[in-house]
């Protein structure tokens, strides 16, 4: 889970190239143990794992009620954890209760987590978008929520927040092409 941090028009890299490791917020002090090493990762709650882990946490049987088994070698893993969080999803809009609390706390962890960043940078707009903003709708109204509740005074007056869905693989590269090409035609007096 990453950030692109674009400030008054040029990608923020950080002093050592490193920007925008949003996925590594602490969000629960001691918590969850990161694959960073950390604990409590913003990562570990919102990503597809964190999803399924919110579930797993509340549900009893401690068992997924599904049709797809996690896999647990890494490669094959991302992707039935991505089946997995289509089912929790049918499950949650079909009226299951900690179904939808999986996703509404993925959603305040995160709506606390981008607060802490307005209030901070204070941007004009927030995009969300990538290979998992499928499940951004069922966490958009706690994120929301959460977000607005705990912004700095005025600073979330005319904050834009947009759910953006991925357009193909190409987006990355694309992104890339425009850096190159932006460099390529700086004018010569502003090296
Ligand atoms: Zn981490």
């Amino acid at each position: 889970m990453g950030l692109g941090l674009v400030l008054n028009g040029e990608v923020y890299h950080g002093s050592t190239g490193g920007a925008g490791e949003f996925g590594h917020m602490v969000a629960v002090p001691g918590g969850r143990r990161c694959e960073c090493g950390k604990r409590g990762c913003l990562e570990e709650y919102i990503s597809f794992r964190g999803i399924i882990a919110n579930y797993l946490e509340h549900n009893y049987k401690k068992t997924l009620p599904f049709n797809t088994p996690l896999d647990s070698s890494s490669d094959r893993a991302v992707r039935s954890e991505e089946r997995v969080i289509h089912e929790l999803l049918e499950l949650a809009l079909g009226g299951d209760e900690l179904a939808a609390q999986a996703f509404e706390h993925s959603g305040e962890l995160m709506g606390i987590a981008l607060a802490n960043l307005v209030n901070v940078l204070n941007p004009e707009s927030i995009v969300l978008t990538g290979e998992g903003v499928f499940v951004a709708p069922a966490m958009f109204q706690s994120m929301e929520a959460v977000l607005r509740q705990n912004l700095f005074s005025q600073l979330g007056k005319n904050l834009r927040l947009l759910v953006e869905p991925l357009v193909g693989y190409e987006s990355w590269a694309r992104g890339a092409a425009a850096l190159v090409l932006h460099r390529f035609f700086v004018l010569p007096a502003h090296p």
